[in-house]
Parts: C-alpha cells; structure tokens; sequence
C-alpha cells in the first residue's frame, strides 16, 4: 500500500495546542478510540526520536559517527513518523463522503487486505491481512476506504487483539450496519526473529459484532468466507 499522504500534524513545529488543527480538532471521535495516547493533537517529536535512534546504536555498541550511519537517525525518525502516522489520522476525513445509501442489507466483505503495524512491546513489525465484513443497513462505504480504514489503526504501535477490536468498532461507528466482522491473520516478527523463534506460525484475531455475532448462519458464513482459500 503507497503511504498516504493523510493528514499528518504538527511537522511545522506547532505543538498541537487546541483549536490550531481547526477541521480535526472540530472532530468529536468516540470516547473509545481515544482509548490509548491517540496523538490526534500531538506532533511527533522529531528531536526526540533522532536522538532516541542515536541512542540505540550507542546501546549496541556501535559508532553512530561512522560513514553509514551518519544519516541513519534522521531515516529512523522519518520512518517512525510515518509507521506511526495513524495516531493523526481520523477515520471519519479517511472515510469523508464516501459513503452510500444503498437498498442492500446482505454481508460485504473485503478479504486478504493487506496491512504492516508494529508491536507495541518490541518495536517490531506484524504484518498480515484483514478481512472485515459487515451487514449493511443500507448504508455502505466505499469499499477502498476499507483498507485506508485498517492503516488508521495500524500505523500506531499496536497489539493483534486491539487493531482487530478498533477495526470492527470504527466500522460500527461509521456505518452503523446490523453486524460487523473482522478478522486478523498476521506473523510477529517478534516471534519469528526473536523469543520462540516459530517462523511459520500465524497469529489469527476476530472481533465480531451485532449480527454476525449474534446469528449463528451468520457467524458460520462469514467464518468460513474468512478462512476459504479460493
Ligand atoms: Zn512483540
């Protein structure tokens, strides 16, 4: 997926004080995805980050004045802003008028999406795909918003479980369908390259919600449309 030039606060400087962000700051997001530090209003910290990457060559030992690395903090702090760019994104301007009225009340489900997070206990990346589907109540959404949806959420650090939920709980809160699923299929690279080092495990997540929680033909079709590989 291209990085999206999405909405990224505060690179002028400007620490994120209120009302400074006009359109986003006007922007009321339900109290549960502010649920970890949401950096909404928050810039990232580049004097931080550039002296935090410098501090982890000198923690390895290494000499960050040698020919290759000389650059390295300031490509650390770039990649960090932008592996984390989802903390100043909203869904609701991700999404913007893309949505639709329409008279279908069956499941839509975008599968295999593919997405990259970090794992807020290494710094490491997980990566994988989604698949989300919900039972529209005449309401749809532009199905390539769906993937733009997940990158708000994992472009932050993140653990499985939490991305899985949000996902879910955004869609609910945009559409508000009968029933929302969403299913995480990822390898830790903290897993595989680190600790137990089990290299072909996959680690798999689901958040269902309202009918196709709820409804068991519901459940099991939208289960098995996850898990088929056709
Ligand atoms: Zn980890």
């Amino acid at each position: 997926m291209s990085a999206d030039p999405a909405r990224i606060l505060g690179t002028n400087g400007s620490n994120g004080t209120n009302g400074s962000h006009g359109k986003l700051s006007a922007v009321e997001l339900p109290t549960r995805h502010r649920s970890q530090p949401t950096g909404l209003d928050a810039a990232p910290d580049g004097p931080l980050l550039e002296a935090a990457a410098r501090g982890l060559l000198l923690g390895v030992g290494e000499d960050p004045t040698r020919d290759g690395l000389l650059n390295t903090p300031s490509r650390v702090r770039k990649s960090m802003e932008a592996l984390t760019a989802g903390y100043r994104q909203d869904p609701r301007d991700i999404v913007g008028d893309a949505l639709f009225d329409v008279d279908y009340d069956e499941l839509v489900l975008v599968r295999d999406i593919e997405f990259y997070s970090l794992c807020e206990h290494h710094l490491l990346p997980f990566f994988g795909k989604a698949h989300v589907g919900y039972i529209s109540r005449g309401r749809v959404v532009g199905l390539s918003k769906l993937p733009r949806l997940i990158d708000v959420f994992a472009r932050r650090l993140q653990v499985q479980e939490r991305l899985t939920k949000q996902v879910a709980e955004c869609v609910q809160d945009l559409l508000d369908p009968t029933g929302v699923g969403v299913v995480i299929e990822a390898s830790h690279l903290c897993m595989m390259m680190r600790g137990v080092e089990k290299q072909q495990s996959v680690t798999r997540t689901s958040t269902l919600l309202g009918s196709i929680r709820d409804d068991r033909d519901m459940r099991a079709e939208f289960l098995a449309l996850t898990h088929s590989r056709a």
